[in-house]
């Protein structure tokens, strides 16, 4: 048991280490997030570069206090010689580029600056558990927030639109509920970027059905990759920004149609 969860039994195989983006990612379409646990990703682009980095500001700011606006450039400088120079290499942004990006991630901020911090408990929040002998569950909860009564809140921070968030937030309140023995309050997605909000109560048994889903998703993993290797393909709009379209007919064939 980890708190009131119990992780269902998984058949034996190779090492799993799955992620809150893989475990998202295979529910949309096992072959990319098979392609993910290959080690094939997408190449760096600039709406994740401005996203990665907005990040560590917001971190920075929660960790450290308000950023003044004079201040905003020297910080993303500092977080981008602090761990994202290879990204920032890969993209090949020239000088000029630069400047418009670390603008559009001061925008962020100012935005994010209205959201209000109280009950900050932690920023870049690392979760990982060890359901079965080879697995690893890890995530990071972009920050964590206490509310009295009403218990813990894990935030995730979007610098675009929310999109669907569920099955992300679900794999969090597993996450905390396995490491921390106990459900979140609740757990929200926020677009700094729109104002969009998205936000649930865990519930011990809505938990329990995600561990339910992982379950699965490690099993059908585990025999695959010992059987046939061969991962189902679900085609969708998401095919135009998956790093293996190029050799999936599947996924050509979805863009013809999403693109006509
Ligand atoms: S291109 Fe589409 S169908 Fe093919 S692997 Fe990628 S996400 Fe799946």
């Amino acid at each position: 048991m980890f708190g009131p969860i119990e992780f269902p039994e998984v058949p034996p195989g190779d090492d799993v280490v799955l992620s809150a983006t893989t475990f998202v990612t295979y529910e949309r379409c096992p072959e990319q997030a098979a392609g993910r646990l290959r080690g094939v990703y997408g190449p760096e682009s600039r709406v994740s570069f401005v996203g990665g980095l907005a990040h560590r500001v917001f971190a920075r700011h929660l960790q450290s206090g308000p950023i003044p606006p004079e201040g905003i450039a020297a910080a993303c400088r500092e977080e981008i010689g602090g761990g994202m120079n290879a990204k920032l290499g890969s993209l090949g942004l020239k000088p000029s580029q630069l400047t418009a990006v670390i603008e559009e991630v001061g925008q962020l901020y100012q935005r994010f600056k209205q959201l209000g911090t109280e009950g900050f408990a932690g920023a870049e929040v690392s979760l990982e558990v060890v359901p079965a002998e080879g697995v690893l569950l890890r995530g990071s909860v972009d920050a964590v927030f206490t509310d009295g009564a009403a218990g813990t809140r894990l935030v995730d921070w979007k610098t675009a639109g929310l999109g669907d968030p569920a099955p992300q937030l679900a794999f969090y309140a597993l996450l905390w509920t396995m490491d921390r023995g106990e459900v979140p309050g609740r757990v929200e997605a926020v677009s700094v970027g729109s104002g969009e909000r998205s936000d649930e109560v865990p519930t011990t048994a809505g938990v329990q059905a995600t561990a339910v889903r992982v379950a699965k998703v490690i099993g059908e993993l585990r025999t695959t990759w010992a059987t046939s290797g061969e991962f189902i393909r679900t085609a969708g709009p998401w095919c135009r920004w998956c790093p293996l379209l190029d050799e999936c007919s599947e996924g050509q064939a979805a863009r013809a149609v999403f693109d006509a």
